[in-house]
């Protein structure tokens, strides 16, 4: 029991990290999605986690501006401006808390890397995943494979009961 609860600080220590770091994993977003409330024993990761479901639930139901608002209040209420820095201009956040990290770091990658789009749900499983190839439907090769063997099984069996041979 005391290994597990070990154990579990870790896993949290390093999905911490991987949502409020410097770069934010996007293979951690799709892990918070995916795993139930109840698991979730921190408050920041639980509010964070109700902001995120009703972002993409936005998007799923094709609610654009909804989630829109939803990106808009967050990125208001964050210190941010402009500034010119190696030859480029840039927006920069007086960024305070973790928090307000994840979503300065979180809305850019919406806006600049189209991340609203490249996270979906498998077709098989139902898990939630992020879309490295824009082709990608299913999160893993092992449900690629196991729902192309399940379709293939029920076209032939069809073709059995019709009377065709295969
Ligand atoms: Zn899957």
């Amino acid at each position: 029991m005391r290994r597990r609860k070990a154990e579990r600080r870790m896993w949290e220590d390093e999905l911490w990290k991987a949502i409020f770091g410097d770069e934010i994993d996007p293979n951690a977003i799709a892990y918070i999605l995916n795993i139930s409330d109840e698991v979730v024993e921190s408050y920041t990761i639980a509010d964070l986690l109700k902001e995120i479901r009703r972002f993409f639930g936005f998007i799923e139901k094709g609610n654009m501006d909804a989630a829109a608002d939803l990106l808009d209040l967050k990125w208001r209420e964050l210190p941010h401006g402009v500034k010119f820095e190696d030859g480029i201009f840039k927006p920069v956040a007086w960024v305070l808390g973790r928090y307000d990290k994840f979503w300065w770091n979180f809305i850019r990658k919406v806006m600049v890397d189209d991340w609203a789009f490249r996270f979906d749900r498998c077709r098989y499983c139902g898990r939630w995943f992020f879309k490295t190839k824009s082709n990608r439907i299913y999160c893993s090769d092992s449900c690629r494979g196991t729902h192309i063997s399940i379709i293939r099984y029920h076209r032939e069996k069809k073709l059995r009961d019709a009377g065709v041979v295969v």
